[in-house]
């Protein structure tokens, strides 16, 4: 039986990418069915992820010229990882396959046959790795893998060089659907999910129009959020320098104690300032990692929708 595939695609902002995409995708799902791998029910889904541009309107027209395509929005912006969630999770009941990518053209959309390929040879997520950054500049190399790197000294399990191109196979979604959390870092909690898994490995591009929504700073806050989701490593990392710091302040201790016995006890402003200036800056330091993770568990309890779907494309209507 070949499997109805549901292609996944976040889209902010981005009335002038679309147009230039949506064909490129709609010719590898024509390309993947005349080959036979995938079922003639198989589907784009773009999420439109509360644009403030014309992104909805062309998924519309889209939509209404070519049944391939359908849309659904969120009812405002909630950002990448939310909006892939909402179209993983709309998709889950109707396919069997799903892949998400991003909509700007950046991932070899080609690479897709091969990740079906991988999941008729028995694999249910298929991660797409990028096997180089030649096109990035120094900047977004260097920072995007110490990304990485950093994510896994923290204890956040994650592919190297792997972001949200991947195939999840409907069986995956419908246990990770049991996964409620607000906090969403899905390259992590993949993985957790278990199952069989592969590899597949493609180049990754320019942005085809438009800019990157990831600069420096996003990627911190998603490198915190992965963190501090996925590994208590953080908090571990703040009590191994308690200890550190107190053995430290024992040698200090009786260092002060001989010191005085000595008589050589001239106060010392310089290196008390320091020790408190040192000491204090290290303690805000661990007070705002326990913070972030108390603000994890604020949120969490609060257990507010992930996505809520204001609207859909006339094709794609709830039966
Ligand atoms: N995106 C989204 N919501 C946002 C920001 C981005 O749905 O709040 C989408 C965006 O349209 C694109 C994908 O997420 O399809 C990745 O964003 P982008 O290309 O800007 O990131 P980069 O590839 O530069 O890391
Ligand atoms: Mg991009």
């Amino acid at each position: 039986m070949k499997p109805t595939l549901y292609i996944i695609i976040p889209c902010y902002n981005e009335e002038k990418v679309l147009p230039i995409t949506a064909p490129l995708f709609l010719e590898q799902l024509k390309v993947m069915q005349s080959e036979d791998l995938i079922s003639l029910e198989s589907k784009i889904m773009f999420v439109n992820d509360g644009s403030k541009d014309g992104t909805w309107k062309i998924i519309k027209e889209l939509s209404s010229k070519n049944s391939s395509f359908i849309g659904i929005t969120q009812s405002r912006n909630r950002g990448h990882q939310n909006a892939v969630l909402a179209g993983l999770m709309e998709a889950k009941d109707q396919c069997d396959i799903t892949i998400s990518i991003d909509c700007d053209g950046q991932d070899d959309i080609s690479v897709m046959t091969q990740m079906v390929e991988e999941y008729q040879s028995g694999s249910e997520v298929v991660y797409g790795v990028r096997s180089s950054r030649k096109t990035d500049t120094f900047f977004k190399k260097v920072t995007a893998e110490g990304f990485y790197k950093f994510l896994n000294i923290m204890g956040a399990e994650v592919v190297f060089n792997h972001a949200d191109y991947r195939l999840i196979s409907a069986r995956v979604l419908k246990e990770f659907a049991n996964f409620k959390e607000v906090n969403l870092f899905l390259r992590g909690m993949i993985p957790l999910v278990g199952f069989k898994s592969s590899s597949v490995y493609y180049e990754r591009y320019e942005r085809i129009a438009g800019e990157s929504h990831y600069p420096l700073s996003k990627m911190l806050a998603l490198a915190i959020d992965g963190i501090t989701s996925l590994s208590v490593k953080p908090l571990r990392l703040i009590a191994s320098l308690g200890i550190a710091m107190s053995v430290l302040s024992i040698a200090g201790l009786i260092w002060a104690i001989f010191s005085k016995f000595l008589g050589s006890t001239t106060a010392g402003w310089a290196s008390i300032v320091a020790a408190i200036c040192l000491l204090s800056s290290i303690q805000l330091i661990c007070i705002g990692i326990i913070g972030e993770y108390i603000g994890k568990i604020y949120l969490e309890v609060k257990n507010r929708p992930r996505y809520i779907i204001s609207e859909r494309t006339e094709n794609n209507e709830k039966k």
